[in-house]
């Protein structure tokens, strides 16, 4: 009888394996780095020669030419608001080719709003494999820098959100939604660097409380084998710490007895984790120590003692979380591995353990065409309200390929599709950091007219100004003007909130009583746009608040904008604040402090369609 290979043999052979694939993915970078103008061009010419028959190509007058010169000649560069009418065709059901010769599979909704509804971005089926490839990069970059990753597991705390159909049949989600509950995340193959402490079926609930109080007890069950723990984004990482804290009494409870919380209802939920549940008093007993200390400082390595990184993003508005995550991580790496959209997904951080602060994307010139468009500040300032919507033709003309991007200097980022978008402006705006051979390195600098963001919303200044505008209804009856405001994103609480400094100018004599001004605070939430809704409803954002402000305060803000060097006749009161000391200021002048009552209204799918609530 053949001799089953000895436990030592299949280890070597395993490390052979997994040193081998890391080998050829580093070599994929390195190769489409080097090459990334010919990638680009090969990209570019794929992408029109495949599509050259699609209504939106024949006409604008391509013709089906497949050169980046005649492209760029024709095609004029556009927003999402220039596209609409197509996609509301496709959402409606007309199968025509209009923006891709492939059927489009779903609809990705993005957190970026138009019209105060999420934006829905086309997308195919092979995309789904682009994505796979970009994931597919990042823990063979890591394993350079932490090796020994694939002898653990990864504490991710991942969710899926609700979808909708549009009136077509087309299923609407969002991307992260679309990717989990594929083939390519729900059957992938064993892989070291895939193994997650929460099965899939705790991942793919759509009870947002069964799915974090079963992930958060498979991740406890199983402490000592997590070797790096994370989320998509910081604040869902910091969410789950709040979890923790409001929970453990109840995870411990059944980690001691080896049964499971009644509130987990859900059936395939409630087998999965039973799989993995033991009844264990030792550990039962040490969570319970570490939870009931005072100080929650260093929670994470002191309950996941093998943990080597936390997996956050924290560039962007993201960074808002940096010092709570060192406080909760005592001070472990903070990993940024990638750049993504519904769009299309971009890149990669090739040196993950750098400071947040220093976190450069390379783009993967595999996965679109990617242009750029210089941006030009004015006075220091991207983030104006009057941003011009469309490009005049010398402005289209400035646009420049991947390659020719300059060290320095800041582009707004626009990308042509295999799934139907063509010169499609995607609202980040990115400043060159380096070169990773010919490919660009890019930090992430903003959003483009973002001011307000908690977790994935994206609040503008317009929708502010309007949301304002409805609330200050409630004060007419009291014959009380807002006079100025100003905003600012609270992450020192959890979930963070708006807040809305008011100062007013009341000619009433009768006193304004509070209800009114939490009136104003749900209305400002109702006026706010389906993104931000939605977070409310779940919890990732806490309720609004409007603190009213003395007389003279928005006066003193100017001056002390003066002082440090702002001219007086340019001076404009800034519509969100982020520096500490303003903030201070403002704090400091405060009257009264209100709070919405309640959650705002939010249904999935756009406000027209007919929705589709519960699991699909
Ligand atoms: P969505 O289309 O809802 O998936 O949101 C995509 C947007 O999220 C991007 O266009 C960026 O504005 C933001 N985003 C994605 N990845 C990062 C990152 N690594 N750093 C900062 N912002 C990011």
């Amino acid at each position: 009888m053949p001799e089953a290979p000895k436990e030592s043999q299949k280890a070597t052979e395993h490390e052979y394996d997994v040193a081998e694939k890391n080998k050829k993915t580093l070599q994929f970078i390195e190769d489409v780095t080097t090459n990334a103008d010919q990638v680009q061009k090969r990209v570019l010419a794929e992408i029109l020669s495949r599509n050259a028959h699609v209504e939106y190509l024949k006409r604008n007058g391509l013709n089906g030419h497949t050169d980046r010169e005649t492209f760029k000649k024709i095609m004029p560069v556009v927003t999402y608001e220039d596209i609409q009418p197509d996609i509301t065709r496709v959402a409606n059901g007309d199968k025509s080719p209009i923006l891709c010769s492939q059927p489009i599979s779903e609809f990705l909704t993005s957190s970026g709003t138009s019209g105060g509804e999420r934006k829905l971005m086309p997308t195919i089926e092979e995309e789904l494999g682009r994505r796979s490839l970009l994931y597919s990069l990042l823990m063979p970059v890591i394993n350079q820098f932490v090796p020994g990753l694939d002898k653990g597991k990864g504490m991710y705390f991942l969710f899926i959100k609700s979808e909708a159909k549009t009136p077509g049949g087309l299923v609407a989600r969002p991307v992260l939604t679309s990717y989990y509950k594929s083939s390519h995340f729900k059957n992938r193959p064993y892989d070291p660097y895939t193994n997650y402490t929460s099965p899939n079926e705790t991942i793919l609930c759509l009870d947002s409380y069964q799915s974090m109080y079963s992930q958060m007890l498979c991740g406890l069950c199983q402490n000592k084998e997590v070797l790096r723990v994370g989320a998509v984004f910081a604040s869902g990482f910091i969410r789950a710490i709040r979890f923790l804290e409001k929970h453990w009494t109840l995870l411990c409870k059944d980690i001691r007895t080896g049964t499971l919380n009644t509130q987990i209802t859900d059936p395939s939920v409630r087998e999965a984790v039973m799989k993995l549940l033991q009844p264990d008093p030792e550990l039962a007993d040490f969570i319970e120590a570490e939870c009931s200390r005072e100080s929650w400082q260093g929670i994470i390595t002191r309950l996941w003692p093998n943990t080597k990184y936390v997996d956050v993003i924290v560039t962007g508005t993201m960074s808002q979380y940096i010092p709570t995550l060192d406080y909760y991580s005592n001070g472990l790496p903070l990993v940024c591995t990638m750049y993504a959209s519904s769009e299309c997904y971009f890149g990669v951080n090739l040196s993950p353990l750098c400071k947040p602060s220093e976190v450069s994307y390379t783009l993967v010139p595999t996965m679109a065409y990617f242009e750029f468009l210089p941006v030009h500040r004015n006075n220091g300032g991207i983030n104006s309200i009057s941003m011009p919507k469309s490009l005049n033709e010398k402005e289209q003309q400035e646009l420049v390929d991947l390659v020719d991007v300059k060290v320095g200097q800041e582009y707004e980022l626009v990308v042509t599709t295999y799934a139907g978008l063509y010169r499609y402006r995607v609202g980040d705006v990115l400043r060159v950091a380096g070169f990773k051979n010919n490919a660009p390195q890019f930090n992430f600098i903003c959003r483009k007219n973002v001011v307000l963001s908690i977790d994935s919303d994206k609040t503008d200044e317009v929708e502010l100004q309007n949301a304002v505008k409805n609330a200050v209804t409630h004060l007419m009856p009291f014959d009380a003007h807002l006079t100025e405001y100003t905003s600012y994103a609270d992450t020192t609480t959890i979930p963070g909130h708006y807040i809305l400094y008011w100062e007013l100018n009341i000619h009433g004599s009768t006193p304004i009583p509070p209800s009114v001004y939490e009136d104003c605070c749900l209305t400002v939430e109702e006026s706010l746009n389906t993104v931000y809704r939605q977070n409310r409803v779940c919890e990732s954002i806490g309720p609004l608040e409007i603190k009213i402000v003395e007389a003279g305060t928005f006066d003193k803000l100017m001056d002390y904008a003066i002082s440090l060097g702002a001219s007086i006749n340019q001076y404009k009161t800034p519509r969100c604040v982020k520096f500490a000391p303003i903030v201070e200021l403002l704090n400091s002048r405060v009257i009264s402090s209100n709070f919405s009552p309640k959650c705002p209204k939010w249904t999935p799918g756009h406000k027209q369609w007919i929705n589709m609530t519960g699991r699909t």
